[in-house]
This record gives structure tokens, sequence and C-alpha cells, in this order.
């Protein structure tokens, strides 16, 4: 008799676990359908002794100093900013946009935030309140740098044009008026230093945790006795697709390995404009790993068809009111709660899914067991 039962060993069900059997003493069962723990985070070496993340490149970066406590009672870390090269017109330049990159594209001299400023109140486009994703971009950096870092990519990554997808999708990306090269300013950047599975199987390492792997959850579903379930699965998977599949982006990751030490300069390199893939990483630069070989990974974008990974929820409209539809059974269960990118439907970051497990537990879970 299990007093939890968890679907999904990725960061939300691997948090809560944590969680519940180490504060309230309870016992737990983890399962996922997968053969491993960790989720979308998993990382393991390769046939040429390369540590590789599976399921596409895993960079953590937070503000959030209790995330970041939090994590590192299970891990050491390996601080390292991320830092990521566009190639445009033949050259490999900064991205986020920034001083150099402007300078070494258009061969100018900017040398001050100012001037660097002057120059994207010159080229932006008044587009009023942005509507959408390219209208986002152009009122921030004009026309042809929308045209030669965004318009490709984000066509490659949702094969959807920036004019139909929403202007939260590209807002994210900063552009800079100064010489950072940063792909993120947060306080705390880097991978654990012995890999994130290592971390997860830290996290799991508790008397009161059992970890089913390769187990669907519907499969042991009245074979096992077990109180609450915390869901971390898909949410349109939970109620058998009843209103219809919520779309996703799946990823098809090509890897090769070289006999030489590096392949490319930096950790990642986007490809925009040029090849059908969308960025080519290269694992021993963040990792820090030494050895005489290089493992590299292209990474191409595809619509999730019937048994692919499904990666992105796809930011429609639409979309998101099928979601509230589910969402809307999902709030009449009071036996299961509903955590984590596929259960909200949700892209999420590794800190933000880590702080909602957290909140999750300390607004819904110890208050529950206090009473
Ligand atoms: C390509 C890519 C790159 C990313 N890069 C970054 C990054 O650089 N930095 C960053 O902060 N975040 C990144 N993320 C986000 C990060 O992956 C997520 O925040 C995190 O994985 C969410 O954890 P989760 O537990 O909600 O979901 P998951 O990690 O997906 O875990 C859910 C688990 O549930 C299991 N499951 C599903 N259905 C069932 C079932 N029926 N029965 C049993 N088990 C089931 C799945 O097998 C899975 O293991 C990236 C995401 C992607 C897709």
């Amino acid at each position: 008799m299990f007093d939890y039962l968890i679907v999904g060993a990725g960061y939300s069900g691997s948090v809560l676990a944590e969680r519940i059997a180490k504060e309230l003493n309870k016992k737990v069962l983890v399962v996922d359908r997968r053969s491993h723990i960790a989720g979308n985070a998993y990382d393991h070496y390769n046939e040429d002794g390369i540590l590789v993340h599976k399921y596409g490149p895993h960079w953590f970066h937070t503000n959030d100093k209790k995330v970041f406590d939090y994590l590192s009672e299970f891990t050491e870390w390996r601080f390292n900013y991320h830092r990521v090269k566009t190639y445009v017109d033949g050259r490999l330049l900064p991205i986020p946009i920034n001083m150099d990159t402007l300078n070494e594209l258009y061969g100018l001299k900017l040398q001050s935030p100012e001037e660097v400023q002057a120059f994207f109140d010159g080229v932006k486009v008044d587009t009023g309140n942005p509507a959408n994703s390219e209208e986002m971009v152009i009122s921030q950096v004009g026309e042809d740098l929308y045209k030669k870092f965004f318009k490709g990519y984000t066509l490659k990554q949702w094969e959807i044009d920036p004019k139909d997808l929403a202007a939260s999708v590209t807002a994210r990306i900063p552009t800079r008026t100064n010489r950072d090269d940063r792909y993120f300013t947060d306080t705390y950047q880097g991978v654990p230093k012995h890999g994130y599975t290592e971390m997860f199987s830290k996290m799991l390492d508790h008397p009161n945790i059992s970890v089913m792997l390769q187990t669907d959850y519907k499969d042991i579903i009245g074979k096992i006795e077990f109180g609450k379930m915390i869901y971390s699965g898909p949410i349109d998977s939970f109620f058998d697709y009843k209103f219809g599949k919520l779309p996703y982006r799946s990823l098809r990751f090509e890897h090769e390995t070289f006999n030489q030490e590096n392949y490319q300069s930096h950790q990642q390199i986007n490809y925009p404009n040029d090849y059908d893939f969308t960025r080519i990483v290269e694992w021993k630069h963040a990792t820090g790993q030494k050895s005489p070989v290089t493992t590299i990974t292209r990474e191409y974008s595809l619509l999730a068809e019937e048994g692919m990974e499904k990666y992105y929820p796809i930011p429609k409209e639409d979309n998101h009111e099928l979601y509230k539809q589910y969402k809307a059974e999902a709030d009449k269960l009071d036996d299961v709660i509903f955590c984590g990118r596929l259960a909200d439907y949700k892209y999420y970051n590794m800190d933000q899914v880590v702080a909602r497990a957290l909140m999750l537990f300390e607004k819904k879970l110890s208050n529950t067991h206090q009473e």
C-alpha cells in the first residue's frame, strides 16, 4: 500500500516524491514508462564515452535561490555561462543580438550602449502593441535583423509563420546594447557536476520511495493500492483524449562522434537560415569532459505524430482552449494532482518546474497532512 502513486520520474515527479518521502514520511511509488529516471533531463554516456543529453540540451539557469539551494542538496555544479553563436551570412555571430553582433554583421564601429540604442531606434518598426511574434521582434530590432536571426529559426522550429504565433514566443529573447554575450543573465547557471541522472538518483534515494520503470501507470491501476495520485504525464492521455489530442512539436536528433578533441567553438550554434537542422550542440563544452573524441548533436524540429516524443506544447489560442477543457475535468478530481509540462500543457524551464513542484508541496500536500 502506497500513500502516493506518482506518474513520471522527471522533475515534477521526483521533487514531489522526495518531499513527500522525507518531509511527510509517507510511502511513494514512482512509475515511469521510460527505462530511466530524470524525464527529459536524462543524460547518459554514449558508446563513445561522451556524456550526452538524450532529449536535447538542458542548460540549467535560475535566479531562484530556493530552487538552486534545493537542487544543490543532491548535486554539486559545474558553473558555466551558456553562450550561443548564430550562423548568419557565413559568419558566427553572438545571439542575443548585442553590440558585437551589429558591428560584425554590418561592419560598424558602435562603441557605447547609446550608439547601439540609436541604431535600434533607427531600424525598429512602430507596430503599436505587438500582436504576434513577428511584430514583437521588428518592434525591437527592425526587419533586417528579424529576417536574418528570427524568421527562419521560428519557421523551422514551429512550421508556423511568426505572424501567426503569439508575441510571447519571441518576447523571451532579449537584445542587448552592450557586449554581454551570455545567453541567460541568471545568477546560477551550469549543469550538475556529475550529470542530471546522477542528481535525480540521489533525489529518489530514500527508503520511502520505490521506483518502477518501463511501466505505464494505466497497467498498474487496480493492481497496486495507493491513496492519492500525482500525475505528470500528458493531460489529454489521462482523459483518453476525449476532447481530442493536444498538439506538440517533436524533435529528431542526429548524433555524430568525431575523432578529434573539438568540433565547434561553442556548446551551441544556431542555424536560422541554412540547413534543415535548427542547431548543433557539442556536449563537451558544457560538461567540461576531457576526451580525445567529441560528440555533436544536430537537432531537427517536426510535428509530433503517433508514437513520437512530445517536446513543446504549440502556443496557439485554439490549443489553449482545448487544454482548458481538460483542465476543467482535472479540477473535478480531488485525489489526483496534475503537475508538470505535459500535465499543464505548458513549457516550463527546469527551475520553473522545480519551483512549481515545491510550491505545490507546500500549499497542497504539507497542509493536507497537517490537518
Ligand atoms: C528539447 C528541450 C530542451 C530543453 N532545454 C532546457 C534548458 O536548456 N533549460 C531548462 O531550464 N529547461 C529546458 N527544457 C525544459 C525541461 O525539459 C522541463 O522543464 C522538464 O523536463 C519538465 O519536467 P517534468 O517533470 O514536468 O516533465 P518530464 O521531464 O517530461 O517528465 C514526465 C515523465 O512522465 C513520464 N510519463 C508520461 N506518461 C506516462 C505514463 N502514462 N505512465 C508512466 N510515466 C509516464 C514520461 O516518460 C516522463 O519521464 C527543455 C525541454 C526540451 C523539450
